[in-house]
């Protein structure tokens, strides 16, 4: 492979001093492979993992390409605000002294200020499409002098959610000529979908389906509801001072639970979900950046191509339900060639969408235990608990093993009777029941088994005591 240095693609020297003054010496692969097309006028589709660079892939062709004369040439759309401004700080710098303007466009911001920005003149706009297509419709923006458009997460920005968006955007930019996409992950039907609106694309694709994921060592840990607590208390408290920790749940409601529960264990946590004020967003944002906030609980708009360095460590609390999500998700986490490392809980219920993530991209995710407790910590943050869910068959029964036979128990219906007199169960909540020459098994469903296993445990039967436990089958 040659060495490229950004010196030899006689780029502008406002970009050049910039790049040099950054200490960026070599171009990443993927803006070796699409600079030079995309310097040319070319369409690109470009993938390559998290954190390799992408934004100045696109950043710096569309920087080139844009005049200051302060109408709208070119735009690049993002699926959050948060993502939209770490954009826009970065082509905000790698312009050097050009002068362009370029002007963040997202909601939860005050309308009117940003109009006024608007109606002195801009010359890049980094927006997500909502606010776009507002400012669009009340005439503060002219999407018809743009030429040059840019979806940044573009299998997210092309999926169902953002594509009525998206096309009426290219709708109403008639002198588009050049569409750059770029993304970690490219689905083959969102791919196919392009043909509509790209022409003669270059696409630059890390081979296969295989993603390139970071050096990030992933982990799965088997754990259900009822100790997904536990796991993240032993997750935190082995965490050192130049660790940081992104916990994603799968609703804004689970990140609200989740931070209120560890808050309870003494855990201070930050959220971000998209229920919050903007203003509340870009405080926790900053802290999270400036290292001040070390864990954050987020939902899935944290996952796409937020660039926090500090972030060692990404728990999936719930595994997400696109397979897209998990890579976007742990691709938080191993910047730039540093470590990290995940950690994925899978609940009975999750098993089959772990093996679907892992199929899609080929990952290799090692299951293990959840970390030991530190040696100078004695007592865990957060108790374990007896998970009769996780432990029950697909009918929500759980066994217990009595270690008593034939002699002891008597028959089937004696064994029952005593139990539905004694805990007061119902009958249904009894299943199979199966008595050997010195043991002797019963199955109760997982709500009334705490209570039949306690009753088992303290009262005589026949007049004697007996031990019982969980059986694990
Ligand atoms: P991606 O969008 O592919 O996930 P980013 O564009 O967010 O990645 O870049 C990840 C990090 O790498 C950023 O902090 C960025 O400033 C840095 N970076 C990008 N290109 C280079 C380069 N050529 N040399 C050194 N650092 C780079
Ligand atoms: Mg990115």
């Amino acid at each position: 492979m040659s060495n490229i240095s950004f010196i030899n693609w006689d780029l502008p020297e406002h970009i050049l001093d910039a790049i040099v003054a950054k200490g960026w010496d070599q171009p990443t692969e993927i803006q070796k492979d699409a600079i030079p097309s995309a310097r040319l006028g070319r369409d690109i589709i470009g993938q390559a993992r998290t954190g390799s660079g992408k934004t100045a892939a696109f950043g710096i062709p569309i920087l080139e390409k844009t005049q200051p004369t302060g109408n709208p040439q070119s735009i690049v759309l993002c699926p959050t605000r948060e993502l939209a401004t770490q954009v826009c700080n970065e082509l905000e710098w790698i312009q050097g002294d050009k002068g362009l303007i370029i002007l963040p466009v997202y909601g939860g911001t005050d309308l009117e200020k940003q109009a006024k920005k608007l109606d002195s003149g801009v010359d890049v706009i980094v927006g997500t499409p909502g606010r776009v297509i507002d400012m669009t419709k009340r005439k503060h923006l002219n999407l018809e002098s743009i030429s040059l458009l840019c979806l940044d997460e573009a299998d997210r920005m092309l999926d169902m959610g953002f594509w009525p968006d998206i096309s009426w955007i290219f709708s109403n930019m008639p002198n588009r000529n050049q569409t750059l996409l770029f993304s970690a992950t490219f689905p083959q039907e969102i791919i196919d979908s392009t043909d509509e609106f790209l022409n003669n694309p270059v696409t630059v694709m890390s081979d296969d389906l295989e993603v390139e994921v970071p050096e990030i060592e992933q982990k799965w840990i088997k754990i259900g509801r009822a100790n997904k607590l536990w796991g993240v208390g032993r997750i935190l408290i082995n965490m050192d001072n130049s660790d940081q920790c992104l916990i994603f749940c799968n609703t804004k409601r689970m990140v609200e639970l989740l931070e209120d529960r560890l808050g309870k264990h003494r855990f201070s946590c930050a959220t971000l979900h998209g229920d919050m004020s903007q203003n509340k967003r870009e405080k926790v944002m900053s802290g999270f950046r400036d290292g001040e906030v070390k864990t954050l609980i987020a939902t899935d708009v944290a996952a796409r191509g937020l660039d926090v360095d500090g972030v060692t460590i990404v728990i999936n609390y719930d595994l997400p339900d696109n397979p897209e999500d998990y890579v976007h998700r742990i691709g938080r986490t191993g910047r730039m060639g540093k470590k990290g490392e995940s950690w994925s809980f899978v609940g009975r219920d999750d098993l089959r969408q772990l093996e679907r993530i892992r199929t899609t991209w080929n990952l290799n995710i090692i299951k293990s235990e959840a970390p030991e407790l530190p040696s100078d910590v004695n007592r865990d943050p957060v108790r374990p608990r007896q998970d009769w869910a996780e432990a029950s068959d697909p009918f929500g029964m759980v066994r217990i093993s009595i270690d008593a036979g034939k002699n002891m128990i008597g028959n089937n219906l004696s064994l029952s009777e005593w139990i539905i007199s004694q805990s007061k169960v119902k009958e249904l909540a009894i299943g199979e029941i199966n008595i050997d020459e010195h043991s002797t098994t019963v199955d109760i469903h997982s709500e009334s088994a705490q209570r039949v296993l306690e009753i088992l445990e303290r009262r005589e039967y026949n007049g004697n005591k007996l031990t019982a436990q969980l059986s694990n089958r």
